[in-house]
């Protein structure tokens, strides 16, 4: 996608990122910042958000906040009370990606382990609703809030061995539809994006034999992660965007 954003697209804002201390959620957090947003970084590897929220500062960003926080693990108390600890210390969140994401197994359905079943599940699709409703009064503080999810190729057709990682993904499509279809966009738009193919460690796990300097790295699929947050995006929602409309799924 061809996008030129204003340098101050999103000054004023602000925006939480989930997975926000590598891969793809990393570089939205920073190309946010780098756009003037104040950043709430949440993620499983503190010193991983640390190192994020020093790179922000260091860049002469807005000083961003770090919530250490497992997605596997939390029960659904905790993300109450982030939920009002936010709001005791921010009026509102002006944008939501959630972005955090477990790979799993890629097996046949038949060898899947019910182990890992449970823990993609519970990352991919338990959390990202639980912290989701518990933003939600944050987000509908803000006068154009933004609600992204991060999707896949196999979350809109099943792939052979992709398993739990495929039902997640079409689960996550099936979150966004509903809560798109729960409100107007001019209250709060919600849409998918799916990278497809990008420079992580989830993809190399995913195909370790691809050659990685034919992907494109995160940096350069960031377009439509801004377009999506900025005010250019008003009226979209209830959309599944591809970063790389180009791409065919599968290996480079
Ligand atoms: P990475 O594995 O590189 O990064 C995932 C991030 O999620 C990490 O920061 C990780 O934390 C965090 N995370 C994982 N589990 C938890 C948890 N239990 N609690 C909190 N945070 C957690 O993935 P990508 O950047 O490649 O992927 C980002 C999103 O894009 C995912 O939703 C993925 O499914 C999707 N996607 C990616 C594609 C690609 O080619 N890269 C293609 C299609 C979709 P930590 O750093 O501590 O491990």
């Amino acid at each position: 996608m061809y996008y030129q954003p204003k340098h101050d697209l999103l000054a004023g804002r602000i925006i939480m990122v989930t997975g926000a201390g590598d891969g793809i959620g990393r570089e939205a957090a920073l190309t946010y910042a780098r756009h003037g947003a104040t950043l709430v970084l949440l993620g499983r590897t503190e010193s991983k958000l640390a190192a994020v929220a020093g790179l922000i500062a260091a860049e002469g960003g807005r000083p961003a906040r770090v919530i250490p926080f497992d997605l596997s693990a939390a029960p659904a108390g905790d993300y109450r009370l982030l939920g009002q600890r936010l709001a005791a210390e921010q009026p509102r969140l002006d944008g939501l990606l959630n972005n955090a994401g477990l790979l799993g197994e890629i097996v046949p359905m038949a060898q899947q382990s019910p182990d890992s079943w449970r823990e993609v599940m519970a990352v991919n699709v338990n959390a990202t609703f639980m912290l989701t409703q518990a933003m939600l009064p944050l987000l509908l503080q803000a006068s154009r809030p933004s609600l992204v999810f991060s999707s896949s190729s196999v979350g809109r057709q099943g792939r052979a061995n992709w398993g739990v990682y495929a039902v997640s993904k079409f689960a996550t499509e099936g979150m966004m539809q509903v809560l798109a279809d729960e409100y107007p966009a001019a209250t709060l738009r919600v849409n998918c994006i799916n990278p497809g193919g990008t420079r992580t460690a989830m993809r190399a796990s995913a195909f370790p034999r691809e050659d990685a300097a034919r992907l494109k790295t995160p940096a350069e699929i960031m377009s439509i992660y801004l377009y999506l947050m900025g005010d250019d995006s008003r009226r979209k929602t209830g959309i599944s965007f591809d970063a790389q409309p180009d791409r065919k799924p599968g290996p480079a």
